[in-house]
Order: C-alpha cells, then structure tokens, then sequence
C-alpha cells in the first residue's frame, strides 16, 4: 500500500499514521518528524528548516522533496509506504508522482481526516502543553490554518479526481477515528 495521509493542523495526522502504518506493516514516515529530528540534531538540514517551522511556514518544496525522496529509497520502504505531512504542495504532488512512478507502482489510497477548526485549536494548545512544541504558540497555530487553506486543500480535490480520496471524521475518540479509517482502507485493498 502506498498511502498519503492529509488534513489540517491538529487533525491528529501523526497519531492515525502509526496505527495505520503498523496495520499494513508499513513505515509511516512524517516529514514534520524528520524536519524536527533534524533540527534536535542542529543538521544543515535542521537549521534552515526551524526558520520555517518557527514561523509556521512550509519548508521551500526543493528540500523537501529531496528529503521524502532519500525516505522512500531506503529498504523498509521498497513494499509501501505512508506518508504523513506530504505533499502539502501542488510541486509537492507532482514530485511524488514522479517518485512513485519510477518505482512501477501507484498511490492507492489519500485519507483525509477532516475536523472542526476552533477543536484544532483547542487541541493544538493542549498538546503545546504536553509536548512543548514550539510552533504550538496561538499565533503560529492560525498562521500553519491559513497555510493549509492556501497551498494544501486545493490537493483534496486534485486526489477526489483521481478517485483516490477517503475522507473520515477526524473528530472523536482516537479508537472510533482509527476503526473508520481501517474499514475504509480494508476496502480500497480489497477493490
Ligand atoms: P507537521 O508535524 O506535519 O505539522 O509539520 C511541522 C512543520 O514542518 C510544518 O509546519 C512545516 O513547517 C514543516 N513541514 C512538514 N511537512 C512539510 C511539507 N511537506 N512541506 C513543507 N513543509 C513541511
């Protein structure tokens, strides 16, 4: 399965990935997660991406997509994937159309979890509490909102298109999203 897994900020993208990741026995692989490893290691890497991230600002399309591109060459990689946090762009989305290509298979499914903005706040605060992230500060929160509205949801309709979107109610219990997720994907597998 080679799978994208989008929707806003605070939509609980990172939580979802590792269920359904391990449910296919896939890697989940996050570009967020990789742009903050990075920056916790002070890499070339990780210093110019915190300039974005700080702000609430995507990372330039041209280091991350060399960045996803290195992921999904590596091993575990080779039988699927899920990507989580990618492409956020319309270059992103033709980056990885290429990348999937050139490995002779194809996207099989794009789940967006959709969800109320004022809970996303909500919620973004709370895990600011827990977590210490620094681009959970209320500012920087609306500015990431608006920059998904902006370059990332015009990408739902270019999957609906397709015929590769699963859209599922983000909002509720973590267990009631991760089941509606599993029985939508269990029948993309099966079509
Ligand atoms: P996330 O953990 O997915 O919310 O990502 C945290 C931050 O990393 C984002 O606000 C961006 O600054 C950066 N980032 C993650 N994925 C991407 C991407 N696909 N394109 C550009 N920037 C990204």
């Amino acid at each position: 399965m080679r799978m994208i897994l989008m929707g806003p900020p605070g939509a609980g993208k990172g939580t979802q990935a590792k269920f359904v990741a391990d449910h296919f026995g896939i890697p989940a692989i996050s570009t967020g997660d990789i742009f903050r490893f990075n920056v916790s290691e002070g890499t070339p890497l990780g210093v110019e991406a915190k300039k974005y991230m700080d702000a609430g600002e995507y990372v330039p399309d041209e280091v991350t997509n060399l960045m996803v591109r290195n992921r999904i060459d590596e091993d575990d990689a080779k039988p699927g994937f899920l990507l989580d946090g990618y492409p956020r762009t319309l270059a992103q989305v033709e980056e990885l159309d290429g990348m999937v290509k050139f490995t002779g298979h194809e996207l099989d499914a794009v789940v967006v979890l959709t969800a109320d903005a004022d809970e996303l706040v909500a919620r973004l605060l709370q895990r600011a509490q827990v977590e210490g992230r620094a681009d959970d500060t209320e500012d920087v929160i609306r500015r990431r909102q608006e920059v998904y509205a902006e370059q990332t949801e015009p990408l739902i309709e270019v999957y609906r298109d397709r015929g590769l979107l699963v859209e599922i109610d983000g909002m509720g219990d973590v267990d009631d999203v991760t089941g509606r997720i599993f029985a939508a994907l269990d029948a993309v597998r099966q079509s």
